[in-house]
């Protein structure tokens, strides 16, 4: 079938071009080190593509957010660093993405060289989607390449503006991720289930709220679970939940209803006074959580239950951790209910797909995340798109 938008495949010469390269390098970073590498590593295909091409390739990211302002503490120049080693190629820094230093480096560089520019938001332009500075960002460049799928669903100049003025192609990396999440939502096998937990309910609002009409079963998990219990009159103590979140809760237990999507509220959990590692710990059903504890992982009774929809699913969309993952032991059911998941996929009997940076880093910790169908390097991007809503980074690729 061909494809609604343009690859870097389908570029007829690209030696010597100047090609403005959209990536995603907003990878976690802790003491001046990238925790993860996994965003550098789904980038490497597209990079080594255009090198072996013999382009010249300016990499434009974002890094956090700076708000417009040059605000050092996001400055890029550590993450090209750890890229350089990851690559392996020799690759310069420009400590701008507009402007003098960027033609610069731009005129003295060779075919198959790669240039890294400073973090795109220094400029509040960026994130207006200012013609402006689409313009400034476009002087440098030939041809636009976007490979920044989890950065396509905001309409920001690099991931939407410079697609209207430059012949413009996906990079491998969308490719692959929009075709295998489209595969998904054209075609699902049913009946499809979707995971989904994580803190808050406020931050999935919209998703959940879609999600109903779309899947048959809803497992929700992790914080959001107790602001379920909370609206439905369950006393959740201390446990992380959104009070003011009660009536939207009602909204999607109507919106499930009404389309026939079973939800799965954990029916017990596991307790602690103490959010530390190795506390002393409890199970307690849902309706005796004391008012001093605080729920932090979904109990054993809700993992079984877990594991029985997941039997008779045959596509399975997660966003979110059961619990606070991080901190052992709340990892326990985050990673029964992966390792259940890989497991079935192994056997051909699931279609698993895992995206969001927690989540993927819930599923490696689970030792889970080689045996998923597929893994997406995206979050909100992921689950707008399974939604079904229309990613402007996207809809700019395929109106180019
Ligand atoms: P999200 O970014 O919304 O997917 O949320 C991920 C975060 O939710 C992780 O850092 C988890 O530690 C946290 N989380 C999951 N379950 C709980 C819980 N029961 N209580 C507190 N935090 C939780």
């Amino acid at each position: 079938m061909t494809k609604p938008y343009k690859t870097i495949e389908d570029c007829k010469d690209l030696r010597g071009a100047r090609v403005l390269l959209r990536g995603d390098l907003n990878v976690p970073f802790q003491s001046g080190c990238v925790t993860d590498k996994s965003r550098l590593e789904a980038l490497a295909p597209t990079v080594k593509f255009l090198k072996d091409h013999k382009a010249i390739t300016i990499l434009l990211s974002h890094f956090g957010r700076p708000g417009g302002e040059k605000d050092m503490d996001y400055s890029l120049r550590p993450v090209a660093e750890c890229l350089v080693d990851m690559l392996g190629y020799q690759v310069t820094f420009v400590p701008d993405c507009i402007g003098k230093p960027v033609s610069d480096a731009v005129a003295d560089a060779k075919p198959g060289d790669i240039l890294i520019c400073e973090n795109l938001r220094f400029y509040s332009g960026e994130t207006d989607n200012d013609p402006e500075f689409v313009s400034k960002l476009a002087k440098n460049g030939d041809i636009f390449v976007n490979d920044a799928f989890s950065a396509a669903h905001r309409a920001h100049a690099s991931t939407s503006g410079l697609a209207s003025v430059l012949p413009a192609y996906a990079g491998k990396l969308m490719d692959q991720e929009l075709s295998a999440l489209s595969k998904i939502i054209q075609a699902p096998a049913r009946p499809i289930t979707a995971v989904v937990g994580g803190a808050k309910v406020s931050t999935k609002l919209d998703v959940l709220e879609n999600l109903v009409s779309k899947v048959d079963h809803l497992i929700l998990g992790g914080g959001m679970a107790n602001t379920f219990l909370f609206a439905d009159g369950t006393n959740v103590g201390k446990s992380l939940h959104e009070p003011d979140m009660v009536k939207s809760v009602e909204r999607i237990m109507t919106a499930a209803k009404d389309s026939g999507c079973i939800v799965h509220i954990p029916t017990d959990f596991v307790v602690a006074d103490k959010f530390e590692k190795h506390v002393e710990t409890c199970v307690k059903p849902a309706d005796q959580i004391g008012q001093n504890e605080m729920a932090l992982d979904i109990g054993p009774e809700s993992i079984e239950a877990i594991k029985k929809v997941i039997n008779t699913s045959r596509t399975l969309l997660w966003n979110g951790p059961m619990g606070a993952f991080e901190v052992p032991p709340f990892d326990c059911a985050t990673n029964a209910v992966a390792q259940h998941a890989a497991a079935q996929t192994d056997k051909g009997d699931l279609y698993s797909v895992g995206g969001g940076g927690d989540t993927v880093a819930a599923l490696e910790n689970a030792g889970a995340k080689d045996q998923f169908s597929y893994i997406s390097t995206a979050g909100g991007a992921f689950l707008e798109f399974i939604e079904g809503k229309t990613l402007p980074g996207v809809e700019a690729l395929k109106q180019a």
